[in-house]
């Protein structure tokens, strides 16, 4: 069997075609949804993840600002600027590109950014509204695979879900995602005993680990959908997601590459929570 690859890249730009065209319709009514994304320190991929964002958002005539601060900032004056992002009323998101520098206490950061504005889905607020089912800002990444998921129709109610990774930004929320649609839904991590036998069960295969090539196609039921959130960086520069693509693509039923996968979804879900955000 040769796995249906589910080509994030061109589900991507339908879903910015569809946003650009409802920021279009809110400029007829004085409305232009605003990003505001402060960035600090020097960190190359944060930069350049912050770029793309932006960039994203000019292409679909979302205002964006970028607001970037040393790597020696203080926290008040991040929270200072949080402060006034939440009281503008141009500015209808807030992204807090992470990682801040150390010293500065992430946590205390991301509570501060009003929820209303929250895009990025991690303050408290959403993500309580996320576990209780009440409607709110969903983290990216998550809710990217579960358009991807959707849009290829994987079927998921009754299916078993096994997602490897636990971190509050891609692990958790994408399995209260999937656990919403149904799904009978497994967390692995790095404690997991015998997390061969536990992947080999699932119908649909999460990778959200930051481990090149981890999940080999032993680990794969014939069939199953696996999904691969890894973005690692290898010695030769290439970048490599936590599934072996090659040998997995045989057994799988769908799988998403890396790159042209999750990622283009994130910043696709992005600008949909932008616009949210600016219409609620
Ligand atoms: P993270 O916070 O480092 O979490 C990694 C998770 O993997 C942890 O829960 C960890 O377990 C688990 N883990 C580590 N080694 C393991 C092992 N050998 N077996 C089983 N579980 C293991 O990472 P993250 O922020 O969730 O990101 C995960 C990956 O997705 C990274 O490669 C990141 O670059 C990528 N990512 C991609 C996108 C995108 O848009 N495509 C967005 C966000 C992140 P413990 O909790 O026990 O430590």
């Amino acid at each position: 069997m040769t796995a249906k690859i589910l080509d994030g890249k061109s589900l991507a730009a339908e879903v910015r075609a569809g946003v650009k065209a409802n920021v279009a319709g809110l400029a007829s009514r004085g409305l232009r949804p605003g990003l505001a994304v402060l960035l600090a320190g020097d960190d190359p991929a944060s930069k350049v993840y912050v770029r793309n964002k932006v960039r994203a958002c000019e292409e679909t005539g979302i205002r964006s600002e970028r607001h970037e601060f040393p790597g020696d900032v203080s926290e008040k004056a991040l929270l200072d600027k949080v402060a006034a992002l939440n009281a503008d009323p141009a500015v209808h998101g807030i992204l807090v590109q992470l990682p801040l520098p150390a010293g500065v206490n992430s946590a205390r950061i991301l509570e501060a950014v009003s929820p209303r504005k929250d895009v990025d889905g991690f303050h408290a607020e959403s993500m309580g509204a996320l576990l209780s089912g009440a409607p709110g800002l969903v983290p990216c990444t998550p809710a990217g695979v579960m358009r991807l998921l959707e849009h290829a129709q994987v079927p998921l109610a009754g299916r078993r879900a096994v997602v490897v990774g636990r971190s509050n930004i891609v692990g958790k929320p994408l399995a209260l995602l999937l656990l919403r649609k149904d799904a009978t839904v497994t967390i692995c991590h790095s404690k997991t005993r015998d997390l061969e036998t536990i992947a080999r069960q699932a119908d649909i295969l999460v990778a959200a680990i930051g481990r090149p090539k981890l999940v080999t196609a032993g680990m794969v039921k014939p069939g199953a959908c696996v999904i691969d959130v890894g973005i690692n960086r290898l010695a030769d520069g290439s970048l490599a997601g936590d599934v072996d693509f090659a040998a997995v693509r045989e057994v799988a039923g769908w799988i998403t590459p890396v790159p042209g996968g999750v990622g283009p979804m994130t910043i696709a879900m992005l600008l949909e929570n932008c616009l949210l955000a600016a219409t609620k």
